[in-house]
């Protein structure tokens, strides 16, 4: 489907979808990142899968707090200390109503996704035994596979994936089949970064939830691009990272249901998590500090909250629909292209096109993108199982975020163009 008021291509067949109200001019205003040239030409970022551009309202956020709030959390009676404390702890609460979390103490602040997953596995994933099973999928980014397996190896537990079809839609039919008396852990991405699809987690967590089993969900791609509400899903655990979702790196969430917080042992130790150490025996400090050992990433956590109310300024839900019609524009787009091959054709997807050129490896077509001022991402994506089963080494993958346009679409298909030209 594409858009007949913005499209710029006249040769495309247009369909009678109504423009969207969506004010992207605004928007892109307050990225100033955006507005800049690269090798030339303006800069057309499309690699936001990897990491988002951040909004001024983020980088005033995290300026501010560096200028004049800066203290370490959580110890200080003085004015700075508690100012960061207060901060720091707004936006949790930014991050617990954002994902429809019951309660503050229900978000740990983590490192990223990858940090909150390994501490699943590490504290939740100690209760396992050699025989039982972790069902993950076979489009997994490799944060949601590699901590698993290491669980395994610890405890001999049995990582067994859940194939996909060719559309990369995940096989529900095999996944009912899989789940039994010894599945344990329910480990399932919420949205691919490889190819885009939408899994249907709500499902998922059900049935799961009917065998006993207890769910996580990595909503790494989700967040910047669905309204995710814990609550509704129904999971156990929820993870993400900030810099995915227009906010700083080196932090993100782990979203636990209190209950399994509290029964689950700190998975590491040190300072914020205690109550009282002894020689003889340790208490620990209540939820979400049992889980937060060391210094937090203040600034990333203020930064973070400020991301959740630049999302909340626009919703989820425009964003979303935003980007969907530019992924219908684009996947259509590429249709017309001789040699294109678009991975991944799943009926639900959101953030990311994953595509394959006949005769030009990906790396080439990246190169050749960037000096075109076009920001991709060309490799396997951290989801080598999805390379696997599509047959490819790598492939090019143009992501989308709130701020990008019609004509970054019109200019991302020039530059295919070129490369073609180049490598014809
Ligand atoms: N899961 C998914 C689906 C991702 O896209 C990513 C990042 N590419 C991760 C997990 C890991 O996130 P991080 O590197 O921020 O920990």
């Amino acid at each position: 489907m594409t858009v007949a008021s913005r499209n710029s291509r006249p040769d495309v067949a247009v369909v009678d979808a109504p423009p969207l109200d969506f004010d992207v001019s605004a928007v892109r205003k307050q990225f100033p990142i955006l507005h800049q040239e690269v090798n030339g030409h303006p800069l057309v970022y499309l690699d936001n899968a990897a990491s988002a551009q951040r909004p001024q309202s983020v980088i005033d956020a995290v300026r501010h707090y560096d200028e004049h709030d800066h203290a370490n959390v959580h110890r200080g009676v003085h004015t700075l200390s508690q100012r960061a404390t207060d901060a720091f702890e707004h936006a949790r609460e930014r991050v617990r109503a954002f994902i429809g979390a019951r309660e503050a103490r229900e978000i740990i602040f983590t490192r990223g996704t990858t940090e909150a997953i390994n501490l699943v596995a590490n504290s939740y994933g100690a209760r396992l035994q050699a025989g039982d099973e972790i069902l993950v999928s076979q489009m997994e980014h490799h944060s949601n596979i590699v901590p698993w397996q290491l669980l395994c190896e610890r405890t001999g537990a049995v990582l067994r994936p859940v194939p996909i079809s060719s559309a990369g839609e995940l096989d529900m039919d095999a996944y009912r089949e899989m789940l039994g008396p010894k599945t344990r852990i329910v480990a399932m991405i919420h949205v691919s970064n490889a190819i885009g699809t939408i899994n249907p987690v709500k499902e998922i967590v059900r049935l799961a939830r009917e065998a006993g089993a207890m769910t996580l969900i990595d909503g790494a791609q989700a967040v910047p691009h669905l309204r995710v509400d814990v609550q509704d899903i129904g999971c156990d655990f929820y993870a993400f990272s900030g810099h995915k979702m227009y906010g700083p790196t080196g932090i993100g969430a782990l979203y636990g249901r209190a209950e399994l917080l509290e029964a689950m042992p700190p998975w590491q130790g040190g300072g914020e998590m205690i109550l009282e150490v002894r020689f003889d025996g340790t208490r620990y400090a209540p939820l979400p500090a049992k889980f937060e050992a060391g210094t937090p990433n203040i600034s990333g956590a203020i930064g973070l909250g400020a991301a959740v109310d630049f999302i909340e300024s626009l919703t989820p839900e425009a964003i979303g629909a935003w980007e969907h019609e530019l992924l219908e524009y684009a996947t259509d787009l590429l249709g017309d292209i001789d040699g294109a091959r678009v991975i991944g054709t799943a009926a639900e997807k959101a953030g990311a096109l994953s595509f394959a050129l006949e005769g030009i490896h990906p790396h080439d077509i990246g190169t050749i993108l960037d000096s075109e001022g076009v920001a991709v991402r060309t490799g396997h994506h951290c989801a080598q199982p999805v390379m696997d089963f599509f047959q490819v080494p790598a492939t090019s993958r143009a992501s989308f975020a709130t701020y990008n346009t019609h004509e970054d679409v019109d200019r991302l298909i020039e530059a295919i163009r070129v490369a073609q030209k180049v490598f014809g």
